[in-house]
């Protein structure tokens, strides 16, 4: 696989992913726990080329993009933050993470972001939106707008998403999306999505969350996409039907994302995921069976 940290340039826009953390050993059987263990770890070669050496479980990252435009200096999804409180998600309890300090060996100073796009508000998404000064949780970007679908900001602010698929992110819209909106930092995508600056268009892709939203940039004829939890590995472009346990609403999942992968090939986008390992970008193409993935 390729190296990390590599820059894509798209149009205008220069695109650097900034890792927060890797996950190691996720068993397949736990993010993927409708599927035939045969079916990924099994025969085919086009799948087990994404798993672990030992061939059962996946590495995945968790990152930000890091999008310069002309006028602007973007972050999309915040990974889980440093200090926050999951006695329910040990992997992301009281971190301590050099995050802000890797922002900046890529020249981003917090002061200096002007906007942080969310694409959805699960807790390994949005964690760095905030950050703890004296015991309360004040905003990482302080010159920010920040930007999170309202569907989101409606269903994780009740006790509506206080459900057993939502457990590891509890908490998580109390201490890292609340006092965005408190400071008055936030802006909303409705749940028919659109455009936000000159060129991103918020796309909805609903069914891993409640209002999830996928990203696209174009930029002189070309486009890039991020698209936040669509997937969780290269698997799901060979096998879209695969929902991972984070996936609260089944059927849209897939059929989001079954959606998201024919838009990828018709437009040749570079898709820039969260949780894929390596360079977390690459490209989907059609073949004869579905579809494929090459990284870049
Ligand atoms: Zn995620």
């Amino acid at each position: 696989m390729p190296p990390n940290f590599k820059s894509h340039r798209v149009g205008d826009a220069t695109i650097t992913k900034v890792e927060e953390q890797e996950l190691r050993n996720v068993p397949a059987s736990f993010l993927y726990p409708a599927a035939e263990a045969s079916n990924i770890t099994g025969t085919d070669g086009a799948l087990r080329e994404y798993l672990e050496e030992g061939g059962d479980s996946f590495r995945l990252s968790v990152h930000t993009w890091v999008v310069r435009t002309p006028e602007h200096l973007i972050l999309i999804d915040t990974g889980s933050g440093n200090d926050k409180e999951r006695p329910r998600n040990p992997t992301f309890h009281r971190q301590s993470i050099p995050f802000i300090e890797r922002l900046k060996a890529v020249g981003v100073h917090p002061e200096h972001v002007d906007f942080v796009f969310n694409t959805h508000l699960h807790v390994d998404h949005s964690g760095w939106n905030t950050r703890l000064e004296d015991g309360k949780w004040v905003p990482a970007f302080p010159n920010a707008r920040y930007v999170f679908p309202r569907l989101e900001c409606e269903y994780y602010s009740s006790a509506d998403s206080h459900n057993e698929v939502n457990v590891p992110s509890l908490g998580v819209f109390e201490d890292s999306v609340a006092p965005i909106i408190e400071a008055g930092l936030a802006d909303f995508i409705q749940p028919s999505g659109g455009r936000y600056l000159d060129i991103f268009e918020f796309i909805p892709t609903p069914g891993h969350s409640v209002g999830h939203m996928s990203i696209a940039l174009r930029s002189h004829g070309e486009t890039a996409i991020f698209g936040g939890d669509i997937m969780h590995s290269p698997v799901q472009v060979y096998r879209p039907d695969l929902n991972t346990v984070f996936c609260e609403f089944q059927s849209e999942a897939s059929a989001s994302r079954l959606r998201m992968l024919n838009l990828l090939a018709d437009e040749d986008a570079l898709y820039l995921a969260t949780h894929f390992p390596a360079s977390s970008a690459g490209v989907v193409g059609r073949v004869a069976e579905g579809f494929s993935w090459t990284y870049f």
